[in-house]
């Protein structure tokens, strides 16, 4: 499925209608570049999936852990992982993905230790306000768009 936004806050609508149907153990792993709306796209996430719109970059951190009643959305920033090295010695494959839902920026980074399930959301950049935003998800989004 492909949209059109026109501002950061037509993304986090559309995101938010995407984080209200995220159940544990998905994966969202961005394609797109600086700027492209990865995190603002996250916060509309976070949003529908209840835990409030506190999201900001994870880039120093790596990742920001955004708790819920239930679920717990992981925020990471790949963008300076170039080794599977790098990769384990952040921890990433002793988290409990299966319980929880995790959004990846950078996941290129990392495309070879993704799930089979993932969703790709890819952001262009199309104008200065404007993105396209493609997003793999098997159809199983389609409510969202009806
Ligand atoms: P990334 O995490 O991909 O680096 P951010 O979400 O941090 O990107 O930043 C996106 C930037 O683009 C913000 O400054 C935001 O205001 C701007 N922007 C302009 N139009 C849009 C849009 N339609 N959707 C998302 N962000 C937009
Ligand atoms: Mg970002």
């Amino acid at each position: 499925m492909k949209i059109i936004t026109h501002s950061p806050s037509e993304t986090i609508k559309t995101a938010e209608k995407i984080g209200a149907l995220l159940r544990a153990g998905d994966m969202i792993a961005y394609k797109g570049g600086l700027g492209a709306g990865k995190t603002t796209f996250t916060r509309g996430l976070a949003i529908g999936m209840g835990l409030g719109d506190s999201v900001t970059s994870p880039t120093f951190a790596l990742v920001n852990e955004y708790r819920g009643d239930r679920i717990t959305l992981y925020h990471f920033d790949m963008y300076r992982i170039s080794s599977e090295e790098d990769l384990e010695s952040t921890g990433f494959y002793d988290y409990p993905f299966e319980d929880n839902v995790a959004a990846v920026e950078w996941s290129e980074n990392i495309s070879d230790f993704l799930p089979e399930e993932t969703i790709f959301v890819t952001i262009n950049c199309v104008g200065e306000n404007d993105r396209e935003i493609i997003i793999e998800d098997g159809g199983r989004f389609a409510a969202a768009w009806d």
